[in-house]
C-alpha cells in the first residue's frame, strides 16, 4: 500500500495489525509525534547548529518514516543513519528511499546497540523510538552522541510501568519508583528523563531535558548534552522524590539529608561461594593476608548485617576506652552469639548481637 506522511510518499506493508507480528512496523497514529519532533529538531537545529551539517540517527527505524522525513523535510544539511534489526524493515526502508529520491541517508540492518557503539561521539542527534521501553538503548545512545549540544529523543510506550500501574516493571527497567497520580503522565516524563539524566553522569556528561510531552499512549523527551564534571554534578540537584497526598505534592531532594541510597541492601555474598574460595586459597598456599581477608569474609558471609559496630566510635560516644577486639568477640560469642570482625574495617565488628548487647560488652569490660 502507497501513503503519504509529510512530504513522503511510502509504501508500507497491506495488512497493518500495528504489532510487533507485522512484516514491518507502521502506526500511522504517531504521525503526530513525528510532526512534533520535526518541529522540536528543526528548533534546535536552528538555535545551535545553522549552517553546519549535522548527523542523526533513527536507531529503530521500521519503514523508515521517521528517518526519511528528517532527511527531507529538515531545513538544514542533515545526513540520516536509519537502522533496524528487522531485515524486512531494512529493504522497505531502501526501497523507500529510492520510492522518494532521497541519498543523504546511511541505511544498516543491525541491533541498535551494535549500530550505536560503532558510531562512539558521532552523532549530533539521537533518536529512539522502539517497541515499549527505551532503557536497553539509552546507555549506547548517550556513548553515540558528540558531548556538547547534541540531542538525544527518546519515545516510550511503556506507559504502565511509567505511570506506576505496573511498578515493579518501572523499577526493573528505569530504577525509579513511579507515582500513581492524576499527573502520573508528567510523572512518567520526569522519572524517563531522570533515568537517562543518571545513565549519562558517570561519563562525565549532563543531560539537559529541553523538550518533552505526554501525547496518546506514550511519552517522549528530548535532552541536550554538555559535557564536564562539574555540569554533570548539576544532575543530582535537579532530582528528587515526590509523594502525593490527595494531589498536593511533597518533593524531596535526592539524596535526602542524612540518607544515602539508594542501595542494594541484600546479603552480599554467598557463603558456599566464599567458603569454596577460602578451601582454593588454602590449597593453592596462596599468601597469608589473601587467606585472612577471605577467612573473614566467609565469616562475616554467615551474617545478612548491614553495616558494622565501630568499637571506637561507640566507646568515643560511651565515653570510654574501647576494650581489646578479642574480647568482645570471646564475650559475645560466650553470650551465645555470632560475632566476626568486619573485612573493611578492623575496628569494626559484624554480629548477629543488638548494638544494646554490644554497648552491654563494652561497658562491663
Ligand atoms: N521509528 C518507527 C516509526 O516512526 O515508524 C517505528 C519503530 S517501531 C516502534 C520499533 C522498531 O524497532 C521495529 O521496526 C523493530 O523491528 C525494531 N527493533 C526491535 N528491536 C530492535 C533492536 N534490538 N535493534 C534494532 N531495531 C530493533
Amino acid at each position: 500500500m502507497i501513503i503519504t506522511e509529510g512530504e513522503i510518499t511510502f509504501e508500507i506493508p497491506d495488512h497493518l495489525t500495528i504489532t510487533k507480528k507485522d512484516e514491518v512496523f507502521y502506526n500511522p497514529k504517531m504521525k503526530t509525534c513525528r510532526d512534533i519532533s520535526l518541529a522540536v529538531i528543526q528548533a534546535f537545529i536552528n538555535k545551535y547548529y545553522k549552517d553546519k551539517e549535522i548527523k542523526i540517527a533513527d536507531a529503530l527505524s521500521g519503514t523508515g518514516i521517521r528517518g526519511l522525513r528528517y532527511a527531507k523535510e529538515l531545513n538544514a544539511k542533515v545526513k540520516v543513519f536509519l537502522n533496524d534489526i528487522n531485515p524486512n524493515a531494512y529493504r522497505k526502508i531502501l526501497q523507500n528511499a529510492k520510492l522518494n529520491d532521497i541519498s543523504n541517508i546511511e541505511v544498516s540492518n543491525e541491533d541498535a546497540n551494535t549500530f550505536l557503539s560503532r558510531h562512539f561521539r558521532f552523532f549530533d542527534i539521537v533518536d529512539i523510538d522502539p517497541f515499549g521501553s527505551p532503557s536497553p538503548y539509552i546507555d549506547q545512545a548517550i556513548r553515540s552522541l558528540k558531548t556538547k549540544n547534541a540531542l538525544l529523543c527518546l519515545t516510550a510506550t511503556d506507559t504502565s510501568a511509567l505511570c506506576g500501574r505496573a511498578k515493579k516493571s518501572c523499577l526493573r527497567k528505569y530504577l525509579a519508583v513511579p507515582l500513581r497520580s492524576k499527573d502520573c503522565h508528567e510523572f512518567a516524563l520526569r522519572i524517563l528523563a531522570g533515568y537517562a539524566m543518571r545513565m549519562a553522569t558517570k561519563y562525565e556528561l549532563f543531560l539537559k531535558p529541553i523538550f518533552c510531552h505526554s501525547t496518546d499512549h506514550y511519552v517522549r523527551v528530548y535532552l541536550i548534552t554538555d559535557r564536564g564534571a562539574k555540569k554533570a554534578d548539576k544532575t543530582f540537584k535537579m532530582l528528587g522524590y515526590v509523594k502525593d497526598y490527595d494531589g498536593i505534592k511533597e518533593v524531596r531532594n535526592y539524596g535526602g539529608e542524612g540518607f544515602s541510597g539508594p542501595l542494594y541492601i541484600g546479603n552480599l555474598y554467598d557463603s558456599d561461594i566464599a567458603k569454596e574460595a577460602l578451601e582454593i586459597a588454602e590449597k593453592r598456599g596462596f599468601e597469608k593476608r589473601v587467606l585472612k581477608i577471605l577467612k573473614l569474609i566467609y565469616d562475616e558471609s554467615k551474617l545478612g548485617q548491614i553495616g558494622c559496630y565501630d568499637i571506637h566510635q561507640i566507646s568515643k560516644v560511651l565515653k570510654t576506652s574501647p576494650p581489646p577486639m578479642n574480647e568482645i568477640l570471646s564475650t559475645l560469642e560466650n553470650n551465645g552469639f555470632y560475632a566476626t570482625i568486619a573485612h573493611y574495617n578492623p575496628k569494626g565488628i559484624k554480629t548477629n548481637a543488638s548494638l544494646k548487647d554490644v554497648i552491654e560488652v563494652i561497658l562491663k569490660y
